[in-house]
């Protein structure tokens, strides 16, 4: 895990939190994963995945954006929207298929005429203390009467939410029993009804709901420490860091903005490339404490945006590259409650803020199984370029073969190799046969008379195609990435580029005999094919045929063949006098799922062929060595 700073997020202990807390509820209580804030900075999607294997109902989450993310990442969960939604979300919410929360008529309204012929289902928040965006108690009836008659609206839900469960057990039953009339007194009760948060969870058990919505204990942090009794639990989020670098300090001299710390005696300090842009609070100045080398180190002075410097004991041998804990790994110092109680902040904000800045690494078995790029927040459905993208298909290749090379290879060398222009087609062939036939020409004792046939189907381009050849390699390369090229020869480079060495001795598509033009350009001899009735033909498959008569000089001992294009059946031969050649040794090199076509050797041909619905990759190819 090379990274400056990284969060470990333990993705058992995730499992093992809920499971602990299902222990406190009834058989026919469901959970709702909260995973607003990225899931209180631990990873929404990976949150959400584990949760949907742990056999969780619903997701919870703030707003329709983040619903939508979830969806387009793939989850596929009822998801409920907490907070109250703005008219203008309407079409993100009908889109990806999530959940609002009803708590207004306006919106109300706007959810039941947006969703036109679908139900448009939602659950209602009663307010029963917490005093924030619920329906009052009183006009609770009034509201559900008015939804009610709004077509197409489905009250799927009711919830209310507890302003003080962890901490406050009288308040919390008066919340309850409030609920529990509203509830009583529906004519209909909806399918989910729901008031219990992570904490309540533990300190209210009720008969009442089916449905119990966990945020922060099953991220293993604990809102009271009264709670500590009752539940065990495990910290999901571990923030660690490495020490850039070591310095002394003299007495007397002070550290840091401001000279808040002044050395009472000379003594070496680390310097951590963490700060308060990174999450690390500013309050925590003068008052943090880090785990470096198994002890507590205290930092010294104020915390900087980038950097925050601890002091050490004179007897550690610190350097720079030694891992440091800021947050988690089990000690107790280090608890998000603990550190948060430090500097009168909250363990809920200290999750969401601690590691924005870092790369994400999720722990399962006891391995790493997957991390998140730093970009991932920008992982967002409407703004993709194609630049983002890009970045995206390489970074999911990466996630699914946990392997950044094989992805960085199969991203570089196949994918973007394709869509490098991004409205280009791909374009592919199937059916391809091509012989290559080497006879003895007494007039051309260095060479072989060398006859090809190719034969292939491919949708038609253009009403003309061209074939090429070279005595120069690098002057053949550019017909390689030409889409009009079907076919190049390189012709021994003791020849000259002429019809006597290199002659294209028929053309066909389909049943149209084509009319040739060769000229040379550039060092090359192109030769032009086309009809008129071509152009008819573009777009449809056809089928090519292609003759050529050439000289392969007899000093060479190999012969290749190369696949250009993505292939669907190939089948090559090579046919020599049997006298004169009697050993071929055929070596396909072949990428796709085929990687071992099937080989053919009787004296005088040689063939190499796959299934007919094989596919073949590009970059694939066979040497006939003899
Ligand atoms: C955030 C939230 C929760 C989760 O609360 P925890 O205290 O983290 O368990 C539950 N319900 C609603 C409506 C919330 O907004």
């Amino acid at each position: 895990m090379a990274s400056r700073s990284w969060t470990e997020i333990d993705l058992d202990a995730y499992a093992l939190n809920l499971s602990e807390l299902r222990a406190f509820l009834h058989s026919n209580q469901a959970l709702m994963q909260i995973v607003k804030a990225d899931a209180y900075g631990h990873g929404a999607w990976e949150i959400s995945r584990r949760a949907e294997q742990e056999g969780v109902a619903w997701l919870g989450v703030a707003n329709a954006e983040e619903g939508a993310v979830l969806r387009y990442r793939g989850i596929e969960l009822p998801i409920l929207v907490l907070s109250p939604s703005l008219i203008d979300e309407i079409g993100l919410l009908r889109d990806y298929n999530l959940v609002p929360t009803l708590s207004d008529l306006d919106f109300a309204r706007a959810w039941s005429s947006a969703c036109g012929d679908n139900p448009g289902v939602a659950h209602v928040n009663l307010d029963t203390g917490m005093g924030r965006s619920g329906v009052a108690p009183e006009n609770a009836h009034d509201f559900l009467n008015i939804l009610h008659e709004l077509p197409g609206l489905v009250v799927d839900g009711v919830f209310s939410h507890y302003s003080a469960s962890e901490c406050d057990d009288d308040f919390s039953r008066q919340q309850l029993a409030r609920f529990e009339r509203l509830v009583r007194s529906l004519p209909q009760r909806p399918r989910w009804v729901h008031i219990a948060n992570s904490p309540a969870a533990v300190t209210q058990p009720d008969h009442l709901t089916n449905l119990v919505r966990l945020g922060l204990l099953s991220y293993g942090i604990y809102p009271d420490d009264s709670l500590r009794q009752r539940i065990n639990l495990r910290p999901v989020m571990t923030f660690k860091t490495t020490v850039s670098m070591v310095r002394r300090v003299s007495r007397g001299a002070s550290i840091g903005y401001n000279r808040t710390y002044t050395a009472t005696r000379d003594h070496s300090y680390a310097i951590l490339p963490v700060g308060y842009a990174d999450g690390y609070d500013f309050l925590l100045s003068g008052k943090g404490v880090v785990l470096l080398h198994d002890r507590l180190c205290p930092v010294l002075g104020k915390v900087s945006m980038d950097m925050t410097t601890i002091g050490l004991d004179d007897d550690m041998s610190v350097k720079p590259g030694d891992e440091a804990t800021v947050l988690g790994a089990g000690h107790e110092e280090l608890r998000a409650e603990k550190l948060a109680a430090r500097y009168g902040g909250n363990p809920y904000e200290l999750l969401c803020q601690l590691g924005r800045r870092a790369r994400r690494y999720y722990r399962q078995d006891g391995r790493v199984v997957a991390s998140t790029p730093l970009a991932r927040r920008e992982f967002h459905a409407p703004d993709f370029s194609d630049d983002g993208l890009d970045r995206v298909i390489e970074a999911s290749i990466s996630q699914r073969l946990q392997s950044k090379e094989i992805a960085a290879l199969l991203y570089d060398k196949l994918l973007k190799y394709f869509f490098a222009d991004h409205d280009r087609d791909i374009h592919y062939r199937r059916d391809f046969r091509h012989t290559l036939t080497f006879s003895d020409d007494p007039s051309q004792p260095d060479h072989w008379l060398t006859r090809t046939k190719l034969e292939f189907h491919k949708r038609l381009q253009a009403g003309r195609f061209v074939v090429a050849c070279a005595t120069n390699p690098a002057m053949l390369e550019r017909y390689f990435t030409r889409r009009d090229c079907e076919y190049r020869w390189l012709l021994d480079d003791k020849l000259t580029l002429d019809s006597r060495w290199f002659e294209v001795t028929g053309v066909q598509v389909n049943d149209l005999e084509l009319d040739i033009e060769s000229r040379l350009v550039n060092g090359c001899i192109e030769i032009g094919c086309s009809h008129p009735s071509m152009e008819s033909l573009v777009g449809e498959e056809v089928s090519f045929r292609i003759d050529t008569r050439t000289y392969y000089p007899r000093r060479s001992h190999q012969l290749s063949v190369f696949i250009t294009e993505p292939t669907q059946g190939v089948d090559v031969s090579f046919h020599c006098p049997p006298e004169s050649i009697s050993q071929v040794q055929v070596v396909p090199v072949f990428a796709g799922r085929t990687r071992f076509p099937h080989i053919k050797s009787t004296p005088g041909c040689h063939t190499v062929s796959t299934d007919p619905d094989e596919w073949v990759l590009p970059n694939s190819g066979i040497v006939f060595t003899y």
